[in-house]
């Protein structure tokens, strides 16, 4: 009988439930025995595995977070770290890895992919960060979470006559402030791929007051600075009364958007067709709502790209 394992690693996001209950699922339908790893990689090298059945991912769909639960493992980067994680697979007769996580979790499972393991990397990450995939697990939901949370502080913005600067999660990608900000009509958004110019946001901001607008939002993504700085920085330039809102980890829970559920279900469900089909190694995604898969080395190989169109567009249309 085929041997398969999952686990969820680094930060978590909305999603990572039914990916897992979608490996599960489609694996059990095709005879595999199926165990989670609890805390990712680090569990692999306590050897913390659990049996997973199909009751045991009943209820989790529609759950942000992940049951397995997530960790970070220095000692997985190292080559004892390593060997420990395979042996325990090994002594197990475990043959599959399905890791689900960002693009340093991605790392671990090249890792175990050259110790013989045959491996395969969910997208599973807000940041939408992730070379040759259109989309990540979570970023959708994310953008609605964000989408409805800069709603809200548009109305407390507006009865106060303030300049709001709301800062999103997104190191080195600027994408969920980029739709967010064009899903919510924003000011002025600020990513790390477009040399940000506060002078003239701060001149803009102040003509639609002077215009007679009762509020401004911008939107600032982690990897473009920080809320607070933004926030100062305007007022100093602007004169006008500003306030500093960072989103943080609010932005990673929540049940999962209807698509991050139909898009998990579909990547996790393909994991085990291409298992069928003899095909290992690779890191799975969605370009063009085609699945697609890449070795891990084209995927690092490859750069993530925003799709700087859409700001473009926003910039045309604020
Ligand atoms: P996020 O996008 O939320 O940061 P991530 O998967 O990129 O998620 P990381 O902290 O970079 O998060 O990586 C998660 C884990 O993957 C690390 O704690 C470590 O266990 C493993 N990992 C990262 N880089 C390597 C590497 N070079 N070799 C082996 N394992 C690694």
């Amino acid at each position: 009988m085929k041997k398969i394992a999952i686990l969820t690693s680094g930060g978590d996001s909305q999603g990572m439930n039914s990916a897992i209950r979608a490996v599960t699922r489609s694996a059990l339908a095709n005879n595999f025995e199926v165990y989670g790893v609890r805390r990712g990689f680090k569990g692999l090298i306590d050897n913390d595995f659990v049996k997973l059945g199909t009751k045991e991912v009943s209820d989790i769909l529609y759950r942000g977070g992940t049951f397995l639960q997530s960790a970070r493992s220095e000692s997985f980067k190292t080559p004892e770290g390593q060997a420990k994680g395979v042996e325990n697979l090994k002594a197990k007769g475990i043959d599959y890895v399905v890791v689900i996580g960002g693009d340093g979790s991605y790392r671990g499972a090249q890792a175990l992919h050259r110790h013989g393991i045959k491996t395969y990397g969910l997208p599973g990450t807000i940041d939408n960060d992730i070379p040759l995939t259109d989309y990540t697990i979570g970023f959708d939901t994310t953008l609605n979470l964000v989408t409805d949370l800069v709603g809200n502080l548009r109305d407390t913005m507006s009865s106060h006559e303030r300049v709001s600067v709301i800062e999103t999660m997104g190191r080195n990608c600027g994408d969920i402030a980029l739709q967010a900000g064009i899903a919510s009509g924003v000011d002025a958004i600020l990513i790390p791929e477009v040399e940000p110019d506060l002078e003239k946001v701060a001149a803009s901001v102040k003509a639609g007051f002077d215009r007679g607008k009762s509020h401004s939002i911008i939107i600032v993504a982690e990897g473009a600075g920080e809320a607070p700085e933004v926030a100062k920085k305007i007022k100093e330039l602007s004169g006008l009364d500003t306030r500093a809102t960072v989103l943080g980890h609010i932005q990673r829970g929540g049940s999962p958007s209807s698509f991050d559920r139909v898009f998990s279900s579909r990547l996790g469900h393909r994991v085990i067709e291409l298992i069928q089909e003899g095909i290992t190694g690779v890191g799975l995604g969605i370009e063009s709502n085609q699945l697609t898969h890449h070795t891990f080395d084209e995927i690092f190989n490859a750069k993530n790209t925003i799709d700087l169109k859409l700001y473009q567009i926003f910039q045309d249309l604020v």
